[in-house]
């Protein structure tokens, strides 16, 4: 008989690293709550799924639909631990529900559907001078508090004769697939650069993402001022100062140092 795992405990422990991996048989695994069955895939693959990583591979057909089942009963509980009567409140009757939808359609969408296909386009006309694109708004959410980040991004590319080009709404798309995920800006600028860098190869990729957080607004300090700005260069924005000042100083941001 094949051994089990209780729930919840699918991460080998380091110790057992030498130990044969814990197998669970197509049956057992179907017994499983989506979650479960996804989570052992992954574990089983050695990948990693933090809030920002895109597990799409590991969610067979369907089962993006049970887990907006499963996320909307445990909200249902989260409702019941905030002693909302959510029977008599009509205004949150299906609050649990409609937030498992935005989660899983929408706001961290970009963590369960692969990224939008994108055509590539050789370069035959061999551009070679800095071209931007932007400002493309986005939204996130902070993965320390689920709170809305709003923001808007600028990206600078500098082909060479072998870049692949991609079409201007493509950046967009792109951008939302990634940023449709709970995140930290630090690393959702750097995920989006290492998506655009593997697809359009150029010489040099300029991004700056300026945002606002909702944990600054909403709670906190309360603070409604600010706003976080990060910037990734690589290639030639690295080595070429120019070229770095003359992508910056084409960017009608709000703070412009
Ligand atoms: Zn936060």
């Amino acid at each position: 008989m094949a051994r089990t795992l209780a729930p919840g405990a699918t991460r080998a422990a380091p110790a057992a690293e030498s130990s044969p991996r814990i197998f669970r048989t197509e049956e057992e695994l179907a017994a499983l709550p989506a979650s479960e069955r996804i989570r052992y895939r992954l574990v089983q693959a050695q990948r990693r799924y933090h809030a920002n990583d895109n597990i799409s591979a590991f969610v067979r057909e369907g089962e993006l639909a049970e887990l907006k089942a499963e996320v909307a009963a445990k909200l249902h509980e989260v409702l019941q631990a905030l002693v909302i009567d959510t029977d008599s409140d009509h205004n949150t009757h299906d609050t649990a529900k409609r937030v498992a939808k935005m989660y899983l359609e929408e706001v961290f969408r970009g963590r369960y559907v692969p990224m939008p296909a994108v055509t590539e386009f050789p370069n035959v006309e061999r551009l070679n001078e800095l071209m931007i694109v932007g400002p493309i708004t986005v939204r996130s959410a902070c993965s320390h508090h689920m709170c809305p980040i709003f923001g808007r991004i600028w990206i600078g590319i500098l082909p060479n004769e072998h870049s692949n080009l991609i079409g201007l709404s493509k950046y967009a798309r792109i951008a939302d697939w990634v940023m449709s995920r709970p995140q930290i800006q630090e690393e959702a600028v750097t995920m989006l650069a290492n998506e655009l860098q593997q697809r359009v190869r150029p010489d040099g990729l300029a991004l700056v993402m300026e945002a606002d957080h909702f944990c600054m607004h909403w709670r906190g300090v309360k603070d409604t001022d600010t706003a976080m700005v990060n910037s990734v260069m690589r290639g030639a924005f690295l080595k070429d100062a120019n070229l770095r000042r003359e992508f910056l100083s084409l960017l009608p941001r709000k703070q412009q140092s």
